[in-house]
């Protein structure tokens, strides 16, 4: 099996963040990763370890000796996409539709005319007195958003397609008005619980089409979330496939950081702005005893990889990219620079990367926005602002970025996956 059908079904079974972590943990697993809790106190021994809250997963291998650095890989679990209102149920026109907010910078128009499923996470009410996350996951095509008929609005051939957030992105999933509590009534029988345990809920909707490989070379995939499972899973294959072959009496401590909360600036508990990494590393650091002097010694002698979705020049759309800086599907991993620092990467820490790659046979392309247009951003400069380390900022190069259905190539895939094992092995490892 190729990395990239192995990626296909890990996208499949990852509709959530929840998801997400849910199925990087049984990769962990799989490969003699020990989850420990974060309300305890990290181990001291040797090791191969990971901590997981909601959408956010770390995990990392350590010897019973200081860290003296730390190699860390950060890509995001959530995409763009739409959440089920707390009061949910909408009435009109005789249909039942389910209300949403809109989470990220969603391309709307590519949610139209789609089937789709419920994923996420329930919060209930346990028997005993406790709170309880359950996951739900019903692939059945349950809502859909219809475009308008061409007939109804003549303009949009003029004028392009308009979409109202607030009032033009509601799925509808049954004929005839619901009554208030019906989607909670739904969401209970769908995780198991009584109407009236259900506390609270984080759900979406989702493509229920499954990724495919497409093209005439069948070397491209046509998938849901790319931006950014993608780098999340390449980022999990690595650290398994590489770990048996790490030589961790150097002190340095591979990580693997899989943040929550990305799409709307990271700001969060379990996202790449809060204290959960630089705490999490602290902790570790002084479970084997290391003072924090000594914490903050290794914290300046780390690297960071941040993987998140690039930009491939888009053939219809070529002067939308800078000239000089086309990037190609399946020609490489994209190193994004931005001299505003919207990526973090700088000549040193492209430098190692770059190093790391030739030596891995990985070619690399260099992405740069083009100076008329508003460079997006991600989690490395962020990461890099919290550690003070040395950041590059790569990423697997993709069409549609935030449509429902996005497109990346099969060989990039394999490209990032070998990089980040060169990244936790040096390079000789590959
Ligand atoms: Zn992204």
């Amino acid at each position: 099996m190729t990395i990239a059908s192995v990626l296909l079904d890990d996208i499949t079974t990852s509709p959530s963040p929840y998801h997400a972590v849910a199925r990087v943990s049984e990769l962990l697993t799989q490969s003699d990763f020990v989850r420990v809790s974060l309300f305890n106190s990290l181990p001291a021994a040797e090791g191969r370890y990971f901590v997981a809250e909601g959408g956010t997963l770390v995990a990392w291998i350590q010897s019973d000796q200081a860290p003296t650095s730390f190699s860390l890989v950060g890509a995001h679990t959530d995409s763009p996409n739409l959440r089920v209102r707390a009061a949910a149920e909408v009435a009109s026109a005789g249909w039942a539709q389910v209300g949403m907010e809109i989470y990220g910078g969603v391309l709307l128009n590519s949610w139209l005319d789609r089937d789709l499923g419920l994923a996420g996470r329930v919060s209930v009410q346990a028997g005993d007195g406790t709170v309880e996350q359950r996951l739900l996951l019903d692939d059945r095509p349950l809502l859909r958003i219809p475009q308008l008929a061409i007939h109804l609005d003549r303009s949009i051939r003029e004028k392009g397609l308009k979409l109202d957030p607030q009032s033009h992105m509601t799925p509808l999933w049954a004929t005839g008005a619901d009554e208030p509590g019906a989607v909670n009534e739904f969401v209970a029988e769908a995780v198991g619980a009584k109407p009236s345990e259900i506390l609270s809920w984080d759900l979406m909707p989702f493509d229920v089409q499954a990724p495919a490989i497409v093209g005439r070379d069948a070397d491209l995939i046509a998938s849901a979330r790319i931006d950014n499972l993608v780098s999340a899973f390449c980022g999990a294959h690595a650290l398994v496939t590489v770990a048996d072959a790490l030589d961790l009496s150097t002190g340095d401590v591979p990580v693997l950081a899989l943040y929550d909360h990305e799409e709307i600036g990271s700001e969060s508990a379990t996202g790449a702005a809060g204290a959960f990494l630089s705490a999490l590393l602290e902790r570790i650091s002084a479970a084997t005893g290391a003072d924090r002097a000594d914490h903050l010694q290794a914290l300046a002698s780390s690297f960071v990889v941040s993987a998140d979705g690039a930009h491939a020049t888009h053939p219809n759309y070529v002067d939308k990219h800078e000239p000089n800086h086309h990037i190609e599907v399946n020609a490489g991993v994209v190193v994004k620079r931005n001299a505003n620092q919207r990526y973090a990467t700088d000549a040193a820490s492209e430098g190692r990367f770059r190093s790391l790659c030739a030596a891995s046979g990985v070619p690399i392309q260099t992405y740069i926005h083009r100076n008329d247009l508003p460079c997006g951003s991600t989690i490395g400069p962020i990461t890099a602002g919290q550690l003070a380390a040395s950041t590059v900022d790569v990423g697997v190069p993709q069409l549609a970025m935030h449509s429902i259905r996005e497109m990346c190539g099969t060989a990039d895939v394999d490209h990032l996956v070998t990089a980040l094992r060169a990244v936790w092995s040096g390079g000789t490892s590959t």
